[in-house]
């Protein structure tokens, strides 16, 4: 092989070479010329106008090799008479043979995206390349068979009997390659450029027909024959070239001019010449001068790309190879142009840069998925995985490529799987359809699956893909999200909203072949006082004990709900009769009796229900519940821990309640209380020693109501702290007033404390400042706690009486005998008096056990340092029977019923000698 380093000198040398063997006959001179340099610069050119071919035209060395086998060709140096030529990327091949001076030529063309295997052979010396390219259907078949075909075609041409059929040959086998390159390279959308492989296959083609022609010119240079003929059809070849091939003077004027040229710029040989530059635009005018100083230099110009102008005025991308012309002293005096019409090739770019940076963006985007990418073919196999199908199911891609696809789901959903497949086949695609699907390890997680058929160049559906979506935490998510809708976030047990649904559900059976649907109303009795003073943290933890409790005494059929702050309410079906109703009310209620162990103390919790029942289908829901809400409120009123069964009566009731509650707030703002006095008489003495304040509220239009009618409310509501606040002012600044009086001053006024006030946790700061307003004697205040408020925070209860103590203030326990307190448990308290309940006083002489109740609460009081009081005295017996008892003071109707300020201040000096009873010196001393 003949080294050649400078491509340009060579062809230079080439050129002086035929000069001197051809004398001076100019055309053919040109033609020869322009043949020759057409071949070789076709050859460069198209090396340079394939983008892949372009990339290698920039490796020098690459470049030089080329050029060298084409010279070698050219040269006709193989002197085994047979030769073939190779070239790298688009790869193509050529055999030719010479038989008796005739040449026989063989062109393959491999594209780019031949075979790795083909390449391959071919690079290593394609040992058996002739069987390739004798053999068209087995090149074509191997090629085909490859996993990226590109455009592959054979031409052969062949001449037996004469150069001219061989040339005519080798132009219809040329054209063939073009055209069948174009195909396969249409076929293969796009991705080859279809000007490029034409040019490359033709160039080739003139290539190797210009080296028979130099061979054949050098051998009848001898006897000078045939020139004729040798210029005749070099003439034809160059106007047979794809290219514009044409030739300008120094100053531009077109001197030689192909058909090509015509029909690319669109003036004729006889318009174009003697004319100036007809196809660059004027302001184009300065490249001339640049190529022009190129060809007087003797240097050629390769794969330039610039633009030209149409006759039309329409602009033509091209690329250019210039070569200058030389006359016979060597002196520069034109220059050939050769010119390839690039402008489909620079819109195929554009759009293949386009194709290119899209593939590149969806394939960076299928790496970085966090989605499962993956595709399959028609028979479940997996062709395709992307990272993040690895990361979601643990396999690698290595591994589960050829695997069947039905390994990602669950057995059972096989069918499902099938399913999708035969969609696909459908051409139909799927969105988010959710699955079950299995990762390494048989660990299953919810996904979404989105698929879409994959077609074929033929449009022929092949395969399937697939994006897999992870949805475990979205499912998670509206799973909480839904129980969260129908479900209280405390305690886990449906909200109202559920409660109404299943309640909805139960009604229209009703009548047919169940029983009866009860609706039970529970509420937790001054579950606000339990709250204020234990924090709201314990009373959570009360009703979620609450809600256990309730859930274990129904069956598990029944609904618990919580519908808000201490109210529950429990859905039955099926039952036979009210009774069955009440039974369930009674073990909740009994199930609530229990003390409730928080932090190791004991908490007393009583619940109070309401019960409605539907007896037929066309029952309300909402009227259900109101009846029931009712029914709890009645069994409030009824002194709260029980259960009652709805009745017409109670809707009034209930309406009133929500009135009051209206009206409360008002109240308080519009100074709408009153105080009324009850005196409080000692035994022993018969002198009023004190009062006891009692609220009334004059309402305006009800007129006088008593604490029953709103107390309660007023202490679910907390309005209960701003009233007891203006009460113990009030009392407090009465009592200062009485004071006044010498004959009052000893005179006691005993103010109620809700449970409510003593959770408050400023309680003693607003008694000192009530004090220190009113100016009262310390010692002349009582304040009284019922017993169930002292027992329901003992704790809290101790701290408030102790501080309260410190004050100076006494403290009494009203309702003494009512709530839970054990008589030993009373130590504990620091308090001054026990207030013994009307109930244990209206059985005196009636129920012995009272008599004995209360015999002992005195003695008991007695032993710890307490004054007794007697509430709710309305006989003379039974002041008579406590006064033997032992019994210190009562108040009741027998001496005197609440009355406002002025109304009693004449009661307050009257002593009532008359109903007390001389005490009995045993009863005193406990003898
Ligand atoms: P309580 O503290 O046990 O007050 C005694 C209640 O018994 C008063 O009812 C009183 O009028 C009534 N009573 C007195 N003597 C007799 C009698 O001989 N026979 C009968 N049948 N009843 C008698 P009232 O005034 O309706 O008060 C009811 C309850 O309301 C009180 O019971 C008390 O717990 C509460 N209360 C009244 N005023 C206030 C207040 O200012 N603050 C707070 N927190 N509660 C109050
Ligand atoms: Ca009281
Ligand atoms: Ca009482």
């Amino acid at each position: 092989m003949v080294d050649v380093n400078d491509r340009s000198a060579e062809s230079v040398c080439l050129s002086a070479r035929r000069r001197r063997r051809f004398g001076a006959r100019s055309l053919r001179m040109f033609l020869v010329g322009a043949a020759v340099v057409s071949v070789c610069l076709a050859g460069i050119l198209v090396f340079h106008s394939t983008p892949a071919a372009r990339r290698r035209a920039n490796q020098t060395r690459d470049s030089q090799t080329e050029t060298s086998k084409i010279q070698y060709l050219i040269r006709g140096e193989a002197n085994d008479e047979r030769g073939y030529l190779l070239s790298g990327d688009p790869m193509f091949l050529a055999d030719f043979t010479d038989k008796q001076g005739l040449l026989e030529v063989q062109i393959g063309l491999l594209v780019d995206h031949a075979p790795a295997t083909v390449r391959a052979a071919v690079a290593a010396g394609l040992p058996d390349y002739r069987a390739f390219l004798s053999d068209h259907a087995q090149v074509i078949a191997l090629f085909q068979s490859g996993e990226r075909v590109g455009a592959t075609a054979l031409a052969l041409g062949h001449d037996r009997q004469s150069r001219k059929s061989a040339e005519a040959a080798f132009a219809v086998a040329a054209t063939e390659v073009v055209s069948a390159a174009n195909r396969a390279t249409g076929e293969q959308n796009g991705l080859t450029d279809l000007a490029g492989v034409g040019v490359i296959v033709l160039g080739l083609g003139l290539l190797l027909v210009a080296a028979e022609s130099v061979r054949r010119l050098a051998k009848q240079q001898r006897d000078g024959a045939a020139l004729r003929d040798s210029e005749r059809h070099l003439r034809m070849l160059v106007d047979h070239a794809p290219l514009a091939v044409y030739a300008v003077d120094l100053d531009g004027v077109v001197t030689a001019w192909n058909t090509v040229a015509s029909s690319m710029f669109g003036w004729s040989e006889a318009e174009a010449m003697g004319r100036m530059l007809p196809f660059v635009a004027a302001e184009d005018r300065g490249e001339f001068a640049q190529l022009r100083a190129e060809a007087v230099a003797g240097r050629h110009l390769d794969g330039w790309e610039t633009t030209r102008r149409h006759r039309d005025g329409s602009v033509i991308d091209v690329s250019i190879s210039t070569a200058p012309v030389l006359d016979d002293t060597g002196q520069v005096i034109g220059i050939i142009g050769i010119t390839a019409d690039i402008t489909g090739r620079k819109r195929t770019e554009v759009e293949l840069e386009s194709h290119r940076r899209n593939d590149q963006q969806l394939a960076s985007i299928v790496a970085a998925s966090a989605d499962a990418i993956m595709s399959t073919s028609l028979d479940g196999t997996i062709t395709s995985w992307n990272v993040g199908a690895e990361a979601m199911f643990g396999h690698r891609a290595i591994d589960i490529i050829g695997q069947p696809v039905s390994m990602l789901g669950r057995p059972r959903d096989h069918g499902e799987q099938a399913h999708l497949i035969d969609r696909a086949l459908n051409r139909q695609s799927l969105i988010g359809k959710e699955m079950i699907a299995v990762r390494t390890g048989g660990m299953e997680f919810p996904a979404a699956i989105t698929t879409s058929p994959i077609l074929n160049s033929a449009n022929v559906v092949v395969g399937l893909s697939c994006v897999i979506r992870d949805i475990t935490v979205q499912k998670a998510l509206e799973a909480t999200l839904e129980r969260r809708a129908f479900h209280d976030e405390l305690t886990g047990l449906p909200n109202r909203l559920l409660f109404v649904d299943r309640l909805t559900d139960a009604i229209p059976h009703l009548g047919q072949s169940t029983g009866l649907v009860a609706v039970l109303f529970i509420d937790i009795d001054q579950f606000k006082v339990i709250n204020d003073s234990l924090g709201h943290l314990e009373g959570d933890r009360i009703l979620i004990m609450v809600a256990e409790r309730l859930r274990a005494e129904v069956r598990p059929g029944d609904t618990v709900a919580r519908f808000g702050g201490d109210e529950f309410a429990v859905l039955c079906e099926d039952l036979d009769d009210d009774a069955d109703a009440l039974m369930i009310a009674e073990r909740i209620q009994h199930a609530g009796a229990t003390p409730f162990s928080l932090n190791g103390r004991d908490h007393h919790v009583t619940l109070s229900t309401g019960i409605a029942i539907a007896r037929s289908a066309d029952a309300s829901p909402s009227d259900l519940l109101r009846d029931a809400d009712a029914a709890m409120y009645a069994a409030k009123d009824a002194g709260r821990s029980c259960s009652i069964v709805f009745a017409e009566s109670m809707r009034k009731r209930a309406l009133r309640r929500l009135d009051v509650e209206i009206s409360l707030r008002r109240a308080i703002t519009h100074g709408e209380f009153r105080l009324h006095y009850q005196p409080i008489v000692n035994l022993r003495t018969g002198r009023v020693d004190g009062v006891e304040a009692l609220v009334r509220w004059q309402h305006p239009i009800d007129g006088l109501l008593l604490p029953s009618e709103f107390i309660g409310i007023a202490e679910e509501t907390g309005l209960i702290v701003p009233l007891g606040e203006w009460v113990l002012g009030e009392a407090c600044r009465q009592a200062r007033d009485w004071h006044a009086d010498p004959d009052l001053a000893h005179l006691t006024v005993s103010v109620n404390l809700s449970g409510c006030q003593i959770a408050e946790p400023d309680i003693v700061a607003v008694v000192t400042n009530i004090l220190d307003q009113t100016g009262l004697c310390p010692s002349r205040l009582v304040l009284e706690i019922t017993e169930s408020v002292l027992m329901r925070d003992a704790t809290r209860s101790i701290t408030v009486i102790n501080a309260l103590k410190t004050l100076g203030i006494s403290l009494s326990v009203d309702d003494f005998g009512t709530g839970y307190s054990s008589l030993s448990y009373l130590k504990k308290f620091r308090v001054d008096i026990l207030k013994i309940d009307k109930s244990f006083v209206d059985g005196i002489g009636v129920d012995h056990d009272d008599d004995s109740i209360i015999a002992a609460t005195i003695n008991l009081a007695r032993s710890l340092r307490l004054a007794t009081i007697a509430e709710g005295v309305e006989t003379a017996d039974q002041v008579t029977a406590l006064t033997a008892l032992g019994c210190d003071k009562a108040q009741g109707y027998h001496f005197g019923c609440a009355q406002p300020a002025n109304e009693i201040i004449d009661a307050l000096h009257t002593p009532r000698r008359s109903t007390i009873a001389t005490p009995s010196a045993n009863l005193y001393t406990g003898n």
